[in-house]
């Protein structure tokens, strides 16, 4: 297949570009069915972006939080939580529930204030046998959790 030059518009600056035959013979050997959207300048110039912040990023839904990566493959699954269908990078197991991108941060956060829940009350029973062994009002106020 022969390439061409071509003139493109950058979607960024609206200033045409050359999509030129070597670069689309590029594109080809990669495997790239779009054309560039971008001129050269502000292709260099989203390269120093974060990838999260570029357009151009795969984005396949729910997956935009998980950094734009392209998952390997996707595995439809619900939400265990608000019951959506969503797409997780890895094969269900069902002994886990599985949640949607959304949800998952409401299940850690919620998870998170539980383990510091149990914590503070392992260190008030703590303080409470402290206070019987022996009734310091200093040691009651500065409860020290064993570390080893
Ligand atoms: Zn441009
Ligand atoms: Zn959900």
């Amino acid at each position: 297949m022969a390439f061409a030059d071509r003139e493109l518009p950058c979607r960024d600056c609206g200033a045409s570009f050359i999509f030129t035959a070597g670069e689309q013979e590029f594109y080809a050997t990669k495997g790239l069915q779009h054309d560039p959207v971008r001129c050269p300048a502000c292709r260099a110039n989203r390269r120093t972006m974060r990838p999260e912040e570029r357009e151009e990023a795969p984005s396949y839904g729910t997956f935009v939080s998980w950094g734009g990566r392209t998952p390997r493959q996707l595995h439809a699954a619900t939400c265990h939580e608000c019951g959506q269908t969503t797409e997780i990078p890895f094969l269900p197991r069902g002994d886990r529930p599985v949640f949607c991108s959304n949800c998952y941060n409401a299940v850690r956060e919620r998870q998170e204030a539980a383990e510091q829940a149990a914590t503070q009350r392992l260190a008030a029973a703590l303080a409470g046998s402290a206070d019987r062994a022996e009734p310091d009002p200093a040691r009651q106020a500065n409860v020290v959790l064993p570390s080893d």
